[in-house]
């Protein structure tokens, strides 16, 4: 028999007061697979993540890790049990170093020499920059710092806000590359993007949510022609 997803949204709805943002999401992702969650501005993407993350509660439906039941479940335990967030802004201290971003992962358990090894073996130009604030780095670089900064927390489950946010195709290119590389270790990636064009690249299956609804879902490539005609104009 096939393993459960390593994460399952079935039929989630969420609001913010009155507002229902999510009506029915299904969404799910294996082990070593990158999922694509696309659509326009307001979709309900972020809250998505904000839900599998345990950040914001879903009204109703299930939050499954790995067959588990998690609905409810904190922020703090969904962490524990794997799920991390790297949310869109990225996520780092800009007025820290960057070996002072990568240490304060040690809570993780993990040594500092074990942390300094898992993020400078894959992002080789962080040691260059250990003794920089983090924000005085490139976007490109501080990305590369927040994935470094997940990976030190064992993820089963990374899920990756607007990683394209601000920066250049060939900079979003190479971290889609790195992204690649994780989840083919047997992480399930989740990926939230409004401009399709370079996660397609990288992706096993995509889903369009538009309103709160998953409007459509497939194969990369079987998207891609659809999605300007969708929403996202001649951008992709
Ligand atoms: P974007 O790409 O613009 O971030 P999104 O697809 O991620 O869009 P969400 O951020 O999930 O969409 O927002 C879905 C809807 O919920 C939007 O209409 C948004 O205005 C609303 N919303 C989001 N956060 C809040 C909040 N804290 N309070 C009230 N409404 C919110």
């Amino acid at each position: 028999p096939q393993p459960p997803p390593l994460l399952e949204l079935r039929d989630v709805r969420a609001a913010y007061g009155r507002i229902t943002v999510l009506h029915g999401v299904n969404l799910s992702v294996s082990a070593g697979q990158v999922v694509a969650l696309l659509g326009p501005n307001g979709a309900g993407k972020t809250t998505s993540l904000n839900v599998a993350s345990g950040t914001h509660p879903a009204l109703s439906g299930q939050l499954m890790l790995g067959g588990r039941d998690l609905t409810g479940a904190n922020p703090r335990d969904l962490a524990r049990a794997g799920v991390c967030l790297i949310p869109e802004g990225r996520g780092v201290f800009p007025n820290l170093s960057v070996r002072d971003n990568l240490l304060m992962m040690t809570f993780t358990g993990h040594s500092r020499d074990e942390i300094e090894t898992i993020a400078f073996e894959r992002f080789p130009i962080l040691a260059q920059r250990a003794n920089q604030p983090a924000g005085s780095m490139s976007g490109g670089e501080q990305q590369m710092l927040a994935l470094a900064r997940g990976l030190a927390t064992d993820p089963a489950v990374l899920l990756l806000d607007e990683l394209s946010m601000g920066l250049a195709p060939l900079v979003v290119a190479r971290l889609y590359e790195q992204v690649a590389e994780i989840a083919s270790h047997g992480v399930g990636v989740l990926v939230v993007e409004q401009f399709a064009a370079a996660v397609l690249g990288i992706a096993d299956h995509a889903a369009v949510l538009v309103r709160g609804r998953v409007q459509r879902e497939g194969a990369p490539d079987e998207l891609r022609a659809e999605l300007s005609a969708l929403y996202l104009g001649s951008s992709t």
